[in-house]
C-alpha cells in the first residue's frame, strides 16, 4: 500500500486516503477515545477489580479493543488482578501475548520436534561420513 492511494480501512470498511495506517480518520480517533475511556475508567480504583467483559459493558469499548489495548501494553494490567483475555489456541484467560502458557509450551515442543528431525538428518550425514572414513582406512590398509 503506497501514501495517498485510496484504500479500505481495516476496521469499518470505508474508503480512506491511505496515511501510513490501516485505518480511516474516524476510525483512529475512536480507537483514541475508546482508549481515553478505558484510562479514565481503570483510574478509579473501584473499578480496578473489574473483568474484561465488565469493563467493556461499563465503557462501551469492545472486549476486542481492550484487548488489543492491553497487547500493545498501553493499557497496564499490572494493578487489575481480574482483567484477562481469551488464549487464541485454547480459550484460556491469559494477562499478555496471544497464548496461554500450555499452548505456548505446546508450540515450544513443536518447535522443538522440527529441530530434532533436523538433528536426525545430521546424524545421518555423520554415519555416511563414518562410511567414507572407513573406506578411506581400508584404502590406507
Ligand atoms: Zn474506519
Ligand atoms: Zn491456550
Amino acid at each position: 500500500m503506497s501514501l495517498n492511494e485510496l484504500c479500505n480501512c481495516s476496521r469499518c470498511g470505508e474508503l480512506f486516503v491511505y496515511r501510513y495506517k490501516d485505518v480511516c480518520p474516524r476510525c483512529l480517533k475512536k480507537v483514541e477515545e475508546d482508549f481515553e475511556v478505558c484510562v479514565r475508567y481503570l483510574r478509579n480504583k473501584e473499578n480496578r477489580q473489574a473483568t474484561i467483559n465488565e469493563m467493556s459493558e461499563k465503557t462501551g469499548v469492545s472486549v476486542d479493543q481492550i484487548t488489543e489495548f492491553i497487547r500493545e501494553k498501553r493499557l497496564l494490567i499490572d494493578q487489575i488482578p481480574n482483567l484477562s483475555f481469551p488464549c487464541e489456541g485454547c480459550g484460556t484467560m491469559i494477562r499478555s501475548g496471544r497464548l496461554c502458557e500450555s499452548c505456548t509450551s505446546d508450540w515450544k515442543k513443536e518447535l522443538e520436534e522440527m529441530e530434532t528431525s533436523e538433528h536426525d538428518q545430521e546424524s545421518e550425514k555423520e554415519k555416511r561420513a563414518g562410511g567414507f572414513y572407513i573406506n578411506q582406512t581400508k584404502y590406507k590398509v
